[in-house]
């Protein structure tokens, strides 16, 4: 741990060249290298995914940069919380060794042209309300990776979609690099942490831990021996309709590997949840998984 008063000691690229070359040499040296891609105003979630890396890795690179791309036209880009200093003191205390922060213009070429799109997975779900966002993330994530030339990059389970969709990326498009995924990071109170939580009254806060409440439920109901993937869906929707401050965009039963719809939980289930608090949009998620129970 560094003390306040020390200065920071990581290097912070802007460029992809000089990121590149950084990674490059430290390759030279047969050191591995983890990255944790992020938008930055970090929290517990994004520190256990610097730590998990630097656990793992012999050098942790993290990447800030708010991604226009993968916002729509009338979501949060231009007020997404952004702390760039204070989230590079955390990196640098939490074992990151490096820092790669590009601008939107180092990141984009006012001409680009190609895009990286997958196909399938970012159909539904998210997909379905924010139809731009999932090849904004593909297209961004292909861009890091390319950049920091890492060994393992480090996503959260509670962007579950993302991961799927990040996966398969790497495996359609033979990218020489492993994924690993981190569980859920959660508020005391249950509410799973977001960068976006910061724009919460105090009762839409309060009436957020609806999801929390609405996981728990249906996580309870499998666990009494419910397999109907309607039945566990409606419990999560009647937990979430209980707060005033909420309307539900989904609450899905869908196959944990491959998001295809479910009938029968009969394999593991992902029943993933988003929500409108206010006008913040939430999203969360378990896995339902019968070869779990006895
Ligand atoms: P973001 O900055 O929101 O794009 O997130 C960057 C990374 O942190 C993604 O891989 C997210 O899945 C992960 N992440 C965000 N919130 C959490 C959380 N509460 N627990 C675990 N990982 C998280």
């Amino acid at each position: 741990m560094t003390t306040d008063t020390e200065k920071l000691t990581i290097p912070v690229f802007r460029a992809p060249r000089d990121m590149q070359e950084w990674s490059r040499a430290r390759r030279m040296d047969r050191r591995t290298i983890g990255c944790v891609p992020t938008m930055g105003a970090f929290h517990q979630g994004h520190i256990s995914l610097i730590e998990a890396s630097a656990r793992e890795c012999d050098e942790t690179v993290v990447t800030i940069f708010v991604n226009p791309l993968q916002f729509g036209p009338t979501e949060d880009f231009k007020m997404y919380p952004r702390d760039e200093e204070g989230d590079l003191k955390l990196a640098s205390e939490y074992g990151a060794t490096a820092a790669y922060c590009p601008t939107v213009e180092t990141m984009y070429h006012p001409d680009r042209s190609v895009y990286v799109v997958e196909q399938s997975l970012k159909e539904v779900l998210c997909g379905m309300s924010r139809p731009t966002h999932f090849t904004g993330v593909t297209t961004v994530v292909a861009k890091l990776l390319n950049a920091c030339l890492p060994d393992r990059a480090y996503f959260g389970r509670k962007d579950y979609q993302q991961l799927l969709i990040i996966r398969r990326m790497v495996r359609d498009l033979d990218f020489p690099v492993e994924i690993v995924d981190c569980p859920i990071v959660r508020e005391p109170d249950g509410l799973a942490m977001s960068s976006r939580n910061v724009y919460l009254s105090e009762r839409e806060r309060e009436d957020a831990l609806s999801l929390k409440r609405a996981l728990n439920a249906a996580q309870e109901a499998f666990e009494e021996g419910e397999r109907n993937a309607r039945e566990i869906e409606t419990i999560a929707r009647k937990e979430i309709e209980k707060a005033e401050t909420v309307r539900i965009d989904y609450a899905e039963c869908r196959d944990a590997e491959n998001l295809s719809e479910v009938t029968d939980i009969d394999r593991p289930v992902v029943l993933a949840l988003a929500a409108i608090v206010g006008n913040t949009r939430l999203i969360d998620n378990t896995i339902l998984n019968p070869e779990k129970e006895g």
